[in-house]
């Protein structure tokens, strides 16, 4: 189990996760955006735990705009596994 209260760049891996989804769907303020990036960028507890969000996350990076979808399948398996580490369900 990754250490998810360790703080990187002002966040803490747990809040990051929790806010992912809607990092994800690009419902997130855009300073909150920010935040996530710049934690995300340091943090290697939050890249190793998931490989497929540092490349979603790049993905975002290189187009941002509202067509970029992702793949259903993709985002499903992630967030049962940022629910799964963060012990929440809904
Ligand atoms: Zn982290």
């Amino acid at each position: 189990m990754p250490d998810l209260d360790r703080l990187v760049a002002g966040l803490r891996c747990r809040d990051v996760l929790s806010d992912l989804s809607e990092f994800l769907d690009g419902t997130l303020a855009p300073a909150r955006v920010a935040d996530i990036q710049a934690h995300l960028a340091e943090c290697d507890t939050c890249a190793r735990f998931g490989g497929r969000i540092g490349a979603m996350v790049e993905a975002l990076r290189a187009e941002r705009d509202d067509s970029f979808m992702l793949d259903e399948s993709a985002l499903t398996q992630l967030r049962d596994r940022i629910q799964l580490a963060i012990g929440t369900s809904r």
